[in-house]
Parts: structure tokens; sequence; C-alpha cells
């Protein structure tokens, strides 16, 4: 389906493949299994999990929903959840913690009644157990001293300090580990963490909300269509998934409140992190202006980080730029979203918004986005697009959208939310093949 490379100027058409084509299972998606995520209410056809055969699958699926709960918590750290299960019972779990916190083995370890419980037990993980001391001690050497039988894992881990030493670990103290268990789903789950460490610089989503009659870039930039309740709660739970959001100054001001909310929740008290993007300072030298006023801060300020050109700020005072008020300078480079991507990958960013920004969800004007796509930047795609047309208007309206430097970007999923139809797209470097172990992905053979 890759295709191999395609040339500058790529047919179109190829993006308009056929739905059955989607490559995760019925129930799934980038943001997990839908059902297990309460803010949906989803009911019908969407909420079934299908496919699944046999107890590794469906205790994988479990460690996948224990994940999920910890959804914007854990990252920049993975998002990994952890079962042991004996005798087809549930013994312990655990999603891993806020960044430096527990990993999910540790917490399902600590959490079981006592370790000798865990002797003989089969232990499923999203992702390879760590092999390396970051700033937890390493998961693989905690849990080769279990006495596991055996140890299930989605996805190996690419980080290159881990990627497959971690299962070497397990195996080497006897214990009988099986890779690549529903690998497709649980990569596009990890996407965010894999494609950090496969591509090696920070990874970004767009989000769009298309009409199937005004795809985006046909004709200037389309409004934003406004979408229904289920995409609303789908969007906030991505939201949460990607370590900030990116919003330019038009929907700072016209989303902004709604989307740092959308994070808020659910996230355990962590501050959200939204990027604006406000070259010329407006909004910083607005929010400023009624500082100085003595003004009281509007909802939609909270917490918000302004991506500014250096042209754009000089002059101001610099005791004006209060603590909560952060700013980043843009270098200078022709489009804004490698300006963007180089101002996010410098050290001093990642001070400044308190924790590693190595993922971020894009919600702005089609001209931002696509700019992000030109320049080879952007990786993942959710698309909300109102569900009128058939399933080739509906593909169709992706076409100028789901591009990464003149690459289609492959579809992952497509589903019915409500009125809007869900559509992904992931780079092809995440897919499970271009990582796992490849005698036992059962996976990848279409390319
Ligand atoms: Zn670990």
């Amino acid at each position: 389906m890759m295709g191999g490379h395609s040339r500058a100027g790529v047919d179109r058409a190829q993006v308009s493949m056929s739905p059955q084509l989607s490559l995760l299972r019925a129930g799934f998606a980038s943001g997990g299994i839908l059902s297990a995520v309460s803010s949906l209410e989803l009911s019908g056809p969407a909420s079934i999990l299908q496919d699944l055969s046999g107890d590794d699958e469906r205790w994988m699926a479990e460690a996948l929903k224990v994940a999920m709960g910890n959804n914007g918590i854990s990252n920049p750290n993975p998002v990994v959840g952890c079962v042991f299960v004996q005798n087809g019972t549930r013994v312990a779990e655990g999603a891993t913690e806020c960044w430096g916190a527990r990993h999910a083995e540790r917490v399902a370890i600590e959490r079981s009644d006592s370790i000798t419980r865990l002797a003989g037990c089969a232990a499923y993980v999203t992702l390879e157990p760590c092999a390396h001391k970051g700033r937890q001690p390493p998961c693989a050497d905690l849990l080769a001293t279990l006495g596991l039988q055996r140890c299930v894992v989605g996805v190996r881990d690419p980080n290159r300090l881990v990627n497959g030493a971690g299962i070497a670990r397990l195996r080497a103290a006897g214990v009988e580990v099986t890779t690549g268990v529903l690998a497709p789903e649980i990569a596009a789950w990890h996407s965010p963490f894999l494609l950090r460490h496969l591509l090696g610089r920070t990874v970004f989503a767009g989000l769009w909300a298309l009409s199937s009659e005004s795809p985006a870039g046909a004709s200037g930039d389309p409004p934003r269509r406004a979408i229904g309740q289920q995409a609303r709660a789908y969007a906030n739970w991505l939201r949460r998934k990607y370590d900030a959001v990116l919003v330019d100054s038009q929907t700072a001001l016209s989303a902004g409140a709604e989307i740092a909310q959308g994070i808020r929740v659910g996230s355990s008290g962590r501050p959200p992190i939204v990027l604006v993007f406000d070259p010329d300072a407006q909004l910083l030298k607005a929010r400023i202006k009624r500082k100085t006023d003595r003004q009281a801060a509007r909802p939609t300020e909270a917490p918000f980080v302004f991506l500014v050109k250096r042209t754009s700020i000089e002059g101001l005072e610099p005791s004006l730029i209060a603590d909560d008020q952060l700013v980043v300078v843009l270098p200078d480079c022709r489009d804004s979203g490698a300006a963007i991507a180089a101002a996010l990958a410098h050290h001093d960013t990642t001070l400044r918004a308190g924790r590693p920004i190595e993922s971020v969800l894009i919600e702005s004007s089609s001209h931002l986005l696509m700019s992000f796509g030109r320049c080879g930047l952007l990786d993942i795609v959710h698309a909300f697009v109102d569900s009128a047309g058939t399933d080739d208007d509906i593909l169709r309206s992706c076409s100028d959208i789901a591009f990464n430097n003149g690459e289609p970007l492959p579809l992952l999923a497509k589903i019915q939310l409500g009125k809007d139809c869900l559509l992904e797209f992931l780079a092809g470097i995440a897919r499970p093949c271009c990582y796992a172990e490849p005698r036992l992905t059962g996976y990848g053979d279409d390319h």
C-alpha cells in the first residue's frame, strides 16, 4: 500500500483508498478502544470490539484499557498499561504515572497483594519493558525477579536505549516472551511516543474539521466546521494524548478556553500546555496591556505559551513579560511549521514549559496546518468529516490534508462518531513492521 517512494506531484487518488484498507480492527482508533472512552458514550456498532481472538489479544486489550485510564497524565512518557494474569484471572494492574514517577509495571507490582502472588503469572504490557535507568529503575529487571511464566508485549520500544534489550533481559531470566500481540492497535495508541523515537524529533498531529463539500485548501481557508458532541469528546481525548496543543491566534481567541479546559479535565490537575502561534505578538501585547491596566485576566488566557517573532517583541519591556507569560522566540524560517518545530526542539523551551514537549496536536487554520505538511512535519492526521457524502466523497475531502512532504499518509481508521466521520492517518514509519521482531509480528505482509 505504501507503494515505495512517490514523486512530488503524486497522484492524489492514492488517498482515496477503499475503507476496508483501514488498518485497525473495528472499535480501535489512535485514541485506543473507543468504547473505553467514557465521555464518548458510544452505542451501537462502534462500541463493539470485534475480531479479538484468544486470551492474549483479550488481555492485551485489557492492558490497553488500563493505559487509557492515565491518558494525559504520564506523557511525554509513554502511557503504558500492565496487567498480571493467572489462570484467566486478573491479579494486578497498573498504568504509567506522571512524568518522572512510576512506570506501569512497578505500579501493578506494588498494587498486588503480595509479590509471591505474581510468580507463575503472565504479564501483559502494551510496550516493551524498559531496560535503561532513567528517572526510574529498569522494569525489565524488576519483572525478571518475579518468577513470571510469560510476558506478552504489544510493541517493541524503539528508544535506542531499549530497542529489544528489555525483551532479551526477560528471556535471559527464563521468561517466555511473546511480542506483537494487537501490534497495530497498540502502536496506534503509542504513536506519539513511537514516532518521537523513530523520527528523532517532535511529533506533529493535525486535527481538522472538514466538510466533504468544501475540502480544506480548495479555496482559501474554510471556516471551522461545527462538529457533534461525540466528535468534540474525542477531540478532547486527543488533546490530552499529546504533550501540547498548538493553536493560531484566531483559534486561541475563539476556542482557547474550551481547549485548555478540555485538557485539564481528566488530567489529574496537570496544567495543560497550549502553544499560541502569535508571530506578530498581537495576543501577547493585548494581554500585557490588560495586565498593566489591571484588568482581570480572561479565562481564555489561562496557560498559554506564546510563539513570537523576535522583531515583534523588540522594544517590549522585559519586566512586562510576566512569569506566567511564557514567550518562545521563533527562528527565522520561511515556513511557519519549520520555525515552530525548531523552536520546540530548543532545550530552553522545555525548561520554560516545565516538561518536554515531544508531541503536539495542531488545531489551527488550514494555512498553518498545511505548512507542517509542506515541511514534512505532519505525522498524524485526525479529521472529522461530515458524513453526508459517500465513502469516496469523505476520503476525497481528506486528499489535500493527509499529505506529508508530498507523500500520502496511510489511512489508519475510519469510524462513525455520531454525525461525524472520523478519519485517522498515521505515518507509515509508525507501523509495527518497521521495528517489531519480524518473525513474530504476523503483520506487514502488504509491504
Ligand atoms: Zn519502565
